[in-house]
């Protein structure tokens, strides 16, 4: 009998492996069944399928921290992107297995806080446990494990055989495996019969050495209209102390100008918080310049979100409230892509 692969040699026929490591954080993959629902555990549960995957990977398992996603706050994001900061130069490529519920907002989060990033860091998760037999684990991890070792920079998500930029995920599918959508950008990679088809054009061009800036604000509110909404909401939300607010609006952009109900959104913008315009459409970018409804808000001072996910937009509001820019250079910033989340222009 031939032995392809000779475990511990390092090497695949002639190829070394590559060294990943993997960060966990909790979620499904690591779930197990307990008196209360599922519940995740250490990584010690993630051992039978990473076993699999060392004949391909020489692979170092850290437990950040171990966290059904629900549970995951901006702290936890810090925690996640100065974990890899700080080891990424030990490492061919970084995997982070993270549960689904929030990990379109935690891979944009890290987006914005490790600029130049210079390996590949790939979020991954599943909507069935990896102690299911039928678990989508196991694929989903692979893909991750190849995007990782792909040696491409940026902060992707892998699910379903499909490998996304992070600030441009979201999460679409409660239960179904297809569970994240690349929006309103391409994929950066495919798994096919060819393997792991890269698309270039997505991968985002490193400018400069990697750095850490993971200082967040969570003085942010994203407020989704509705027909009837009380113009109030706006003066709540500066007695809150809201720093930033990012609207999904209707359609290409509008809102409500009729009844004084700009008033309180006006007070809001002067008061010097910075006021982000999506739409509640998942796909397309909006646009406020085509209606009237929408050009009243841009006579106030609003950020065009354009073609950025709610999530992207929440998470890039946050980190530039948190690195202390101004209105003016927020309004600025957001004409900008720092890490692909807006088609600029
Ligand atoms: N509630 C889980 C989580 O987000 C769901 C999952 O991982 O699929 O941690």
């Amino acid at each position: 009998m031939v032995t392809k692969y000779a475990r511990g040699s390092g090497r695949i026929g002639s190829f070394m492996k590559k060294h990943i490591l993997l960060l966990t954080t909790g979620g499904t993959i690591a779930s197990l069944p307990g008196a209360d629902g599922l519940a995740p555990h250490r990584s010690d549960v993630m051992e039978r399928e990473l076993e699999q995957l060392r004949t391909y990977y020489d692979i170092t398992v850290k437990d950040v921290m171990c966290l059904d996603s629900s549970n995951i706050r901006p702290r936890q994001w810090q925690d996640i992107a100065r974990a890899i900061y700080r080891q990424r130069l030990d490492y061919d490529g970084i995997v982070v297995s993270h549960g689904t519920d929030t990990m379109a907002y935690t891979a944009s989060a890290v987006s914005f806080m490790l600029p130049n990033i210079d390996l590949s860091v790939v979020f991954t998760g599943s909507q069935l446990p990896l102690a299911d037999m039928l678990s989508d684990g196991p694929d989903n991890l692979r893909t991750a494990f190849a995007m990782a070792a792909s040696g491409k920079p940026g902060i992707f998500l892998a699910f379903d055989r499909k490998v996304m930029l992070g600030c441009r995920a979201v999460k679409v599918r409660a239960s179904g495996f297809s569970a994240f959508e690349s929006v309103n950008s391409r994929y950066a990679a495919l798994v096919s019969n060819q393997g792991l088809v890269i698309n270039e054009g997505v991968i985002p061009r490193v400018n400069g050495p990697a750095r850490l800036c993971d200082a967040i604000s969570e003085d942010v509110f994203l407020l989704k209209l509705t027909p009837g909404l009380s113009p109030a909401i706006f003066d709540a939300l500066v007695n809150m102390g809201c720093k930033g607010i990012v609207i999904e609006a209707f359609g290409l952009g509008g809102m409500n100008v009729l009844n004084r109900d700009l008033e309180g959104l006006r007070r809001a913008v002067e008061a010097g918080i910075s006021v982000v315009v999506t739409t509640q459409c998942l796909y397309d970018s909006s646009d406020l310049r085509v209606y009237q409804v929408g050009s009243r808000l841009l006579e106030l001072g609003v950020i065009q979100g354009r073609d950025m996910t709610s999530e992207a937009a929440m998470t890039k509001l946050m980190w530039a409230i948190g690195q202390g820019m101004s209105q003016k250079e927020i309004a600025k910033l957001f004409t900008l892509s720092l890490a692909g989340e807006i088609t600029p222009g």
